[in-house]
């Protein structure tokens, strides 16, 4: 099978193309052949050297898959071949006291799912569900680590709910656009950040009742706030983007506010006196990843057409240098897929 391998971190150009065995799944594991991967932003930075945990080459990276299961190794129960599904961003155990009251994305034994750049990738039953077959693999690959963990944010860390404000940050991303979304459908007013002034009518299209187009660590507070009531600023910020727009967002946020780190593009620290925090009665949240219920809601919701994640472009596995440069550059509005 044709596979994209890392052997170290670098440029777009770093992946080596080589005919590797079809994997053989093991106990637990299931074989899918992979018919869609999304290139997410946690590719990107697994591949330049910017996220290094459980990182150990050589590598196939890529987590949002959708493919067809052909083969199941011993113990598998829940699958069989034939069927079609797609992934969470991380298996885990099953059994432990997190995954047994929801928290499994904390679990211990948790793996994070990766090798959707390759033909055929072998990853344990739990990191797979099911999907129906009115979805497409393009869309489907996404839903996971896109859909899915913008509705861990918004719904169930964030809870937001009808009349409130809501701000994404990095709104036309794998996690923002659905977090718009998600937002909307749950009756809030939906303000949505991005860099691109070209990304305006794409955003207001999909969902978002106002854009902000801001530069990388302008202050759009000053946009922010005089489209909240009384000018105080917004109920919840969903903050798919991380350091660099934290004092932007932080200061957009009003009294009694939810704030939900949901990502970090860069590896850089925020800085903030925390007598800010207390004087708004901010409450700061860290969403993790996407559960299997979070997964089979964010299928169904996407079904009725609640969610509607964007395919920009599906390209080849050997695109993957050019796939990978859009990307980083945020040249892209909705997901790069790659069928391999
Ligand atoms: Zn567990």
């Amino acid at each position: 099978m044709l596979a994209a391998v890392l052997h170290e971190a670098g440029p777009p150009d770093i992946f080596s193309f080589e005919e590797l065995p079809i994997p053989e799944p093991a106990a637990g594991e299931v074989l899918v052949r992979v018919r869609a991967t999304g290139v997410s932003y946690k590719d990107v930075v697994e591949r330049n050297g910017t996220y290094r945990r459980d990182i150990i080459f050589p590598l196939v990276i890529g987590l949002e898959i959708a493919g067809d299961v052909t083969a199941v190794g011993a113990g598998v129960t829940r699958l069989r071949p034939g069927d079609r599904v797609c992934t969470k961003a991380f298996s885990s155990c099953g059994n432990c006291r997190y995954c047994r009251n929801g928290r499994e994305t904390t679990c211990r034994q948790r793996r994070p799912v990766r090798g959707g750049y390759a033909q055929y990738t072998a990853l344990p039953e739990d990191a797979f569900v099911p999907i129906p077959a009115s979805l497409s693999y393009e869309i489907a690959c996404m839903l996971g680590p896109g859909a899915g963990v913008a509705l861990n944010a918004v719904r169930d860390t964030a809870h937001v709910e009808a009349g409130d404000t809501v701000l994404v940050t990095g709104a036309t991303g794998g996690v923002g656009l659905p977090a718009v979304q998600i937002a909307k459908t749950a009756g809030a007013r939906v303000l949505a950040v991005t860099r691109s002034a070209a990304k305006r009518d794409f955003l207001l299209e999909h969902g978002a009742d106002e854009v902000i187009v801001a530069g990388d660590s302008e202050d759009f507070s000053r946009q922010v706030k005089p489209l909240t009531r009384d000018g105080e600023g917004v109920d919840v910020v969903i903050d798919t983007v991380g350091s660099v727009v934290f004092d932007a967002a932080f200061n957009s946020l009003a009294p009694h506010g939810r704030y939900a780190f949901v990502g970090q593009l860069n590896g850089d620290s925020i800085r903030i006196n925390p007598a800010r925090v207390f004087f708004k009665r901010a409450q700061l949240l860290g969403v993790g990843s996407v559960s299997r219920r979070q997964l089979e809601d964010v299928i169904a919701m996407t079904a009725v057409g609640h969610i509607r994640p964007q395919v920009a472009r599906v390209m080849a596995l050997r695109d993957l240098p050019e796939a990978h440069r859009l990307v980083e550059e945020g040249l892209v509005a909705g997901r790069i897929v790659i069928a391999p």
